[in-house]
């Protein structure tokens, strides 16, 4: 066996030379790469082999056919690097292995958790004693939170949905815009809230909710707002569906993946002015903030109804008086996601958080001038991050999408934005450089000119 001590300084070699190798990557793998991935072909050994062997291998094969997403020419979905301090923070704290789930088993954790907690509520502007569940992402955060509001509409119908179920339950109205993200309706239909029985609120061209066509609310409706669509970036205008939805008293779930960061910039607030307001929100934490995977927040404005929605315990299960992580989310044992958001948080600063969004923001803003400048229609307002452009007939479009993956200076996916083919140009690295933008732009229009002739 090899001593841990190489072991881990082998593991450590290797990581470091990847990160610094990551701006010189290609922003996807080579075919060469790919096609190495078979010496990951090996039967399942009888007796136990060298640990380094093990290291080395995964290094040799397996850190040349990774996606340079880490790196600040990757713009596909909207992905996100991950701060160097989290990267550390997530390396120690792995060695730790701590779980998760209760004081119990981690005080360290449960402490971080109600700080990075504390904090997100600061750095968002939100009311600071909103409950929380670390969970793995976005879609589990909207999850989480509609649970929540899920739990809470039917117990003030007198009805137990964590006892009886849905069968026989009052029913709940969902209501959300045109534009609602795929895992929203991922988690209703985990939720039996169903992903078709939902009432669609007309989109205008941005992709924003339109207020004038909200249906008929009442105090079992839970209406779906988004902050930052993942195509345009555009935010429903939440101020009057907000009051809309409180006059009726209905819950407003906010799905803010990467939008609601916003509210951590003065400059960008105005465009989620009104999301205080909602009763529940989702993010994430390995978007915008660069953490690693995988990281996403669910908040709930009272804290108690989300551990009413997720509490279940047994005999052996001791608890404290303290905030017990276990009893805000669906896991039970789990890893200590909080800890890099409490890492992320404490070494940017409210300062260093709202300065990333806002330059990321800038560069998006200097994509879409250099790609407009050379004759591409971008299709969107570019009020945050993403762009939505296309080069031609949807044809064109498509062969320059795959033309410029292969190319492998960035990489960017294909979409269809409100009836155009196009490509998604997502900027959310603190790794991308105003020189990543310039040589990206550099690369789209050489491969444009390439297609098109
Ligand atoms: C990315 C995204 C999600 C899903 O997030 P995951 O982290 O992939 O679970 C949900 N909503 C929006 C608007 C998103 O951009």
């Amino acid at each position: 066996m090899t001593n841990s001590q190489d072991l881990f300084h082998t593991a450590y070699t290797h990581a470091r030379s990847y990160q610094d190798h990551i701006p010189d990557m290609r922003a996807f793998p080579s075919q060469d790469a790919l096609d190495n991935l078979q010496h990951f072909d090996e039967a399942l050994p009888d007796t136990p082999q060298s640990a380094d062997d093990t290291i080395n291998l995964l290094n040799k094969y397996g850190s040349p056919a990774t996606v340079a997403s880490t790196g600040g020419r990757y713009f596909g979905f909207v992905t996100g690097g991950a701060l160097p301090v989290t990267v550390a923070s997530n390396w120690l704290s792995t060695a730790w292995d701590q779980n998760g789930g209760l004081v119990a088993t981690s005080p360290i954790i449960a402490k971080l958790e109600s700080v990075a907690l504390g904090w997100l509520c600061d750095v968002l502007n939100l009311p600071s004693d909103c409950g929380g569940a670390f969970v793995t992402g976005a879609t589990m955060a909207n999850f989480t939170a509609l649970a929540a509001a899920r739990h809470t509409l039917l117990a003030k119908q007198g009805w137990d949905v964590n006892a009886a179920g849905l069968y026989g339950a009052p029913e709940i109205k969902v209501v959300v815009g045109d534009e609602v993200h795929v895992s929203l309706l991922k988690a209703l239909m985990l939720l039996g809230l169903g992903k078709d029985r939902v009432l669609r609120v007309p989109a205008d061209a941005q992709g924003r909710m339109i207020a004038g066509d909200l249906p008929a609310m009442d105090d079992m409706t839970i209406l779906c707002i988004q902050a930052g669509n993942v195509n345009s970036g555009a935010f429903d205008v939440a101020m009057p569906l907000c009051e809309a939805a409180k006059e009726a008293g209905a819950w407003v779930h906010v799905d803010g993946a990467f939008g609601l960061w916003a509210r951590a910039s003065e400059k960008l607030a105005p465009l989620a002015v009104g999301y205080e307001l909602a009763d529940s929100w989702a993010m994430d934490a390995h978007k915008w903030l660069n953490t690693p995977y995988d990281s996403g927040v669910a908040l709930v404005r009272d804290a108690q109804h989300l551990t009413n929605a997720m509490s279940a315990t047994a005999s052996y299960l001791a608890t404290s008086e303290d905030r017990e992580p276990a009893y805000n989310v669906p896991e039970f044992s789990r890893r200590a996601r909080g800890i890099d958001i409490w890492a992320a948080l404490r070494t940017l600063g409210k300062q260093g958080v709202a300065a990333m969004i806002e330059r990321n923001c800038q560069q998006a803003q200097m994509m879409a001038t250099l790609l407009t400048d050379a004759g591409f229609t971008v299709h969107n307002d570019v009020v945050l991050n993403q762009i939505v452009v296309s080069f031609g007939t949807p044809d064109q479009t498509r062969q320059v999408i795959q033309q410029i993956q292969a190319d492998g200076t960035l990489w960017a996916g294909g979409t269809s934005w409100q009836g155009q083919t196009a490509m998604r140009i997502s900027v959310s690295s603190w790794a991308t450089t105003d020189d990543d933008i310039q040589c990206s732009a550099e690369a789209i229009i050489r491969i444009v000119k390439q297609v098109l002739i």
